[in-house]
């Protein structure tokens, strides 16, 4: 096994943790990376400067022996803080235990660190500014491209692992070979990365323990917080009409949109308009896309299989999974490269998909329903069910960032939860006005027993 050559194409946070995982396992692991190595120049990281680490992903992180190191770079999070138009701010905690938190990460230390870790596992080599142009499976072959000398040449491979992100040149490849379903929804809306700088004395200018959200409806802004005190900043909004990136189009209408809409940002943002104007635009799109493997030759994980919207901070925490799980099954179907890549695609495939939905739906949660009586009604009921019926009642949103049952069953359980809160909630103002042994009779005969954290 120890001769086994795997060849993983990005060194992304998916790439780079999975070359852990399968050095670990004995393979000699190639990635090739497009580009330079982050390690040695400054480089973007690429889309957010800052992710939200969950538990679904810090269970993978903690069996290949990371957490530790990984935990010095935590800023917990422990709810949303909620900024009005008139600047009061309201935290409106994500669960009801200590535990239940997420965490600001930064995306390149993060990085950094795993592919540190897979070079120190000794059979792990690092490629790169070498990008991935084709890949060949009658010759097994790939098409490289040194970005530095701008030569062509061909690599052979045993098999592949495809962890170039969302617009995955691997993906081409296998859907040239294979009848495929390569769909991308583009979102409609977009994002900007801004910033909150530290104070002149070097601290956070917000509470740093939270996720802050100015919920406009339509349209967004968010906060998540970093190590050196300052915030990343991000507008998410839609791409055309009244209120839309098309619609800045000048420092003096921004001015005026941040004026009117979130006023009480303008005096940390110094830097508000060179951000704005120098800062790239980012479409926002799902992808949902079958096969996701090709014979034994090659297999897509992360984003380069489902690229989803940020809203609910599982992109990551979902690629990680997949590690995950794909690990698991390297174990079970020892050297069966065609059983391991089929069951990694028949196992994470609906849970992708059922993930990409949640995604979708939490956008207006998060721009909208966080304002509404009636969702912050349901929100509290849904704690005071978890705590009276924990064996049966989870919140949806704990389900996903702090367990790690599928998201399908997740989405599932959480369709009918979400119609016996509608039920219970419907003619009430207060929690005290539930009648709660009808609660646990329709929650009893929808809900069978929740297991949490079906694996190990
Ligand atoms: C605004 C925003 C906010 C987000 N926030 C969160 C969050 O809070 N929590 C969360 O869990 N997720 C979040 N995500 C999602 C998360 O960023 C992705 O799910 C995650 O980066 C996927 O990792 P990956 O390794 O699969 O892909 P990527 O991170 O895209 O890495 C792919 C790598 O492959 C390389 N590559 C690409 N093409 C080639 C090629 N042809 N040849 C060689 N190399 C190639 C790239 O250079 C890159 O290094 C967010 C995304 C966005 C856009």
């Amino acid at each position: 096994m120890a001769q086994q050559k795997i060849t993983l194409i990005g060194a992304g946070l998916v790439g780079s943790l999975c070359a852990v995982f399968l050095a670990k396992r004995g393979y000699q692991v190639e990635i090739f990376e497009r580009r330079a190595d982050m390690r040695q120049e400054k480089i973007s990281a690429g889309r957010s400067i800052n992710l939200a680490l969950a538990n679904r992903g810090i269970h993978p992180l903690k069996k290949a022996g990371l957490m530790q190191q990984v935990e010095k770079m935590l800023i917990p999070m422990k709810g949303r803080m909620i900024h009005s138009l008139e600047g009061e701010q309201t935290l409106q905690p994500y669960g009801q235990t200590e535990a239940e938190v997420i965490y600001s990460v930064s995306r390149a230390d993060l990085n950094i660190l795993c592919m540190n870790a897979a070079e120190k596992e000794g059979n792990v080599t690092i490629h790169f500014n070498q990008n991935c142009l084709a890949v060949n499976f009658e010759s097994n072959e790939i098409l490289f491209r040194d970005e530095i000398t701008g030569k062509e040449y061909q690599h052979n491979f045993e098999h592949i692992i495809g962890t170039d992100g969302s617009a995955s040149a691997v993906r081409e490849a296998i859907h040239q070979k294979e009848s495929a379903n390569n769909n991308l929804e583009p979102l409609g809306h977009s994002y900007k990365e801004l910033s909150i700088p530290a104070d002149k004395d070097g601290n956070f200018q917000m509470d740093p323990n939270a996720l802050h959200i100015w919920p406009r409806g339509g349209y967004m802004l968010i906060a998540l917080p970093n190590m050196d005190a300052s915030f990343t900043v991000t507008l998410f909004m839609p791409n055309e009409g009244e209120i839309s990136f098309d619609a800045v189009k000048n420092k003096t209408q921004l001015q005026q949109f941040f004026q009117q809409h979130f006023p009480d940002t303008l005096a940390i943002m110094p830097d508000l308009s060179d951000e704005f104007f120098n800062n790239p635009t980012g479409k926002l799109a799902t992808v949902r896309c079958s096969p996701w493997h090709y014979q034994d030759k090659a297999l897509l994980i992360g984003d380069a299989a489902h690229a989803i919207v940020p809203f609910h901070g599982q992109g990551m925490n979902c690629g990680f999974e997949d590690v995950f799980e794909f690990d698991c099954l390297i174990k079970q179907y020892s050297g069966d490269w065609l059983k391991i890549f089929a069951h990694t695609e028949i196992q994470r495939k609906p849970n992708a998909d059922a993930i990409a939905d949640m995604a979708i739906e939490n956008y207006i949660t998060m721009r909208d329903s966080v304002r509404d009586e009636k969702y912050l009604l349901k929100n509290s009921l849904a704690f005071e069910l978890e705590k009276r019926f924990p064996d049966y009642f989870c919140p949806r949103y704990s389900m996903v960032m702090f367990h790690r049952l599928p998201y399908q069953e997740a989405l599932r359980r959480g369709k009918i939860q979400d119609e016996i809160l509608d039920e219970l909630a419907k003619d009430i103002i207060e929690i005290s006005q539930v009648d709660f042994s009808f609660a646990q009779t329709i929650i009893e005969s929808r809900l069978s027993k929740v297991l949490l954290n079906p694996t190990p």
